[in-house]
């Protein structure tokens, strides 16, 4: 063996004996002598090694900060909800709205029961603002959906900043222009393939959201989107053309850094659940 890669399993092993004593004499408080133990103990890695280009760190650099640790969720069911990784923002567990807001900053008439929220009056926005976000939304179409065709069939939508629209409609056999079914960023991009569920199944959206740049009044950089339908991806980092737009062409108009996230009322009575968002730290 190359002798760094020795020292490396070397060291890996005190790291066991270290965790090891810590049990034998702390053992009711396990998990603190894990964490004390990886602070106190050197990070294996490489130090002669080429550094990465265009940043200041070596291949496997022991001195990279190491990432925050998230306890990851577990999946829905159609029976149950999932729980949300531990890091998320929670806009909607089943309780209550009270992390939303109507246009006017009240408490929006729409019906929580069951652990479930149906559309009422009024788009609603969340009163917490983001800009860079990994977001996942749950939604169920009704089955009753009479002679109701097209965009009037299980039509919502999820707006990220108050402007730009992932599209939630029926898209069940039930046609209509592309750009405008569920997984569409509406009026710009139809869904790279149609993975919608039938009503009345929960269907799951996971959204990877970079919001527009702006400097001077200008667009520095435009919004990508990143999203899954169901798990299976419908749009691999479209960029974004500007606020979704019905019959027009969408452009951008300069706005804040972080916005709402808000769920549209189209005159059709969605379900909801399971809502829970991270904000994204992507620059250094
Ligand atoms: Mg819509």
């Amino acid at each position: 063996l190359h002798e760094r890669q020795m020292k490396a399993r070397i060291a890996g092993i005190s790291v066991e004996k270290a965790l090891r004593y810590c049990f034998a004499a702390l053992f009711s408080a396990a998990a603190f002598c894990a964490s004390a133990a990886d602070q106190s103990q050197p990070i294996p890695g490489f130090t002669d090694t080429p550094f990465l280009p265009g940043n200041k760190w070596r291949v496997h650099d022991p001195a990279r900060p190491q990432p925050p640790v998230v306890a990851p969720g577990t999946a829905s069911s159609q029976e149950r909800p999932g729980r949300p990784p531990s890091d998320a923002i929670v806009l909607f567990d089943g309780t209550d709205l009270s992390q939303w807001r109507d246009r006017d900053g009240r408490t929006p008439p729409w019906r929580v029961e069951n652990g479930e929220l149906t559309v009422g009056k009024g788009t609603i926005y969340s009163r917490q603002e983001f800009g860079d976000v990994q977001l996942h939304v749950e939604f169920c179409t009704p089955t009753d959906v009479g002679t109701n065709t097209s965009q009037a069939r299980g039509n919502s939508g999820v707006f990220l900043m108050d402007r730009y629209e992932f599209q939630i409609l029926d898209s069940y056999e039930n046609p209509t222009y592309a750009d405008g079914m569920v997984g569409a960023i509406y009026g710009q991009y139809p869904p790279l393939v149609n993975a919608a569920r039938p009503p009345g199944e929960w269907q799951t959206y996971d959204i990877v959201f970079i919001a527009p740049r702006f400097e001077d009044g200008k667009l520095k950089s435009p919004a990508y989107a990143t999203v899954f339908l169901n798990g299976v991806l419908v749009q691999h980092h479209a960029e974004i053309l500007g606020s979704t737009q019905h019959r027009r062409l969408a452009s951008y108009t300069p706005h804040p850094p972080t916005g709402p996230i808000s769920l549209q009322d189209h005159g059709t009575p969605n379900r909801f659940r399971n809502i829970w968002v991270r904000p994204l730290k992507l620059e250094e």
